[in-house]
């Protein structure tokens, strides 16, 4: 089994449920006392918010960098950086480590494969939906196609984000909010949705809405395992 190094923190929220997936599916594989060999750098996600507001994006870099050395150099095996919007500074990280760094949106789009879905909606943080850094890799490497909410929705979208999820605050109101936004892209063609940020998860489950979910989290730390386990 290789050792799984994670970059959390952001938010520990999700960093949690990481944790928990990774350990449940290396029982699930290995059965008796197993459990993962891991090891978790957590950063002080108020300075990380802070910086990606300003969009100072050569500073976040050199944050994710330092952090995938530290785990490299505690002996990693590969590093997964467990929220969607910061992978803007994958390509900092995977120029600046030797071993492995598995991508969330690769491995999101190897699940959407999979099933016969081509048309999906992107629900995220505005970085995440506004930016290409995640659509692109469906797009080019899945030729899958992705849509996100209009301007007014992805608003909403990520202020539930930072204000409530983020905090561990999982509000009913949010999560009509949320399925009111899904349902309108299922009624136009969307075939499945992306929870295109660690939290969602924690907010909308598969029997909140009509059609399938990608849970990023999920999906993220079981290709994890399945790494550190191959
Ligand atoms: N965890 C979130 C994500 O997956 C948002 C927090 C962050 O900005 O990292 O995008």
């Amino acid at each position: 089994m290789k050792k799984i190094g994670l970059i959390g923190g952001m938010s520990w929220e999700s960093s949690l449920v990481y944790y928990q997936i990774i350990n449940e599916k290396i029982r699930k594989t290995l059965g008796g006392f197993h459990s993962s060999k891991c090891i978790m750098e957590s950063v002080d996600f108020a300075e990380i918010e802070k910086l990606q507001h300003k969009n100072k994006w050569d500073e976040l870099n050199n944050k994710m960098v330092e952090s995938a050395l530290n785990l490299e150099n505690a002996k990693a095996e590969l590093v997964i950086l467990c929220t969607n919007t910061m992978h803007l500074c994958s390509d900092a990280i995977k120029e600046n480590i030797k071993i492995p760094f598995l991508h969330i949106a690769e491995a999101t789009g190897y699940k959407i494969k999979k099933s016969a879905i081509q048309k999906v909606l992107l629900l995220g943080t505005k970085f995440t939906m506004e930016k290409d850094f995640f659509k692109e890799i469906l797009l080019q490497k899945f030729d899958i196609e992705v849509i996100v909410p209009n301007q007014d929705e992805r608003e909403i979208i990520h202020q539930i984000i930072y204000d409530e999820l983020v905090h561990g605050e999982i509000k009913t109101t949010s999560k009509e909010k949320y399925k009111t936004i899904i349902d309108t892209y299922a009624n136009q063609g969307a075939q499945g949705v992306i929870l295109g940020c660690t939290e969602i998860p924690l907010l909308i489950k598969s029997t909140d809405v009509s059609i399938p979910i990608f849970d990023t989290t999920r999906i993220h730390a079981e290709a994890a395992v399945e790494l550190a386990l191959s």
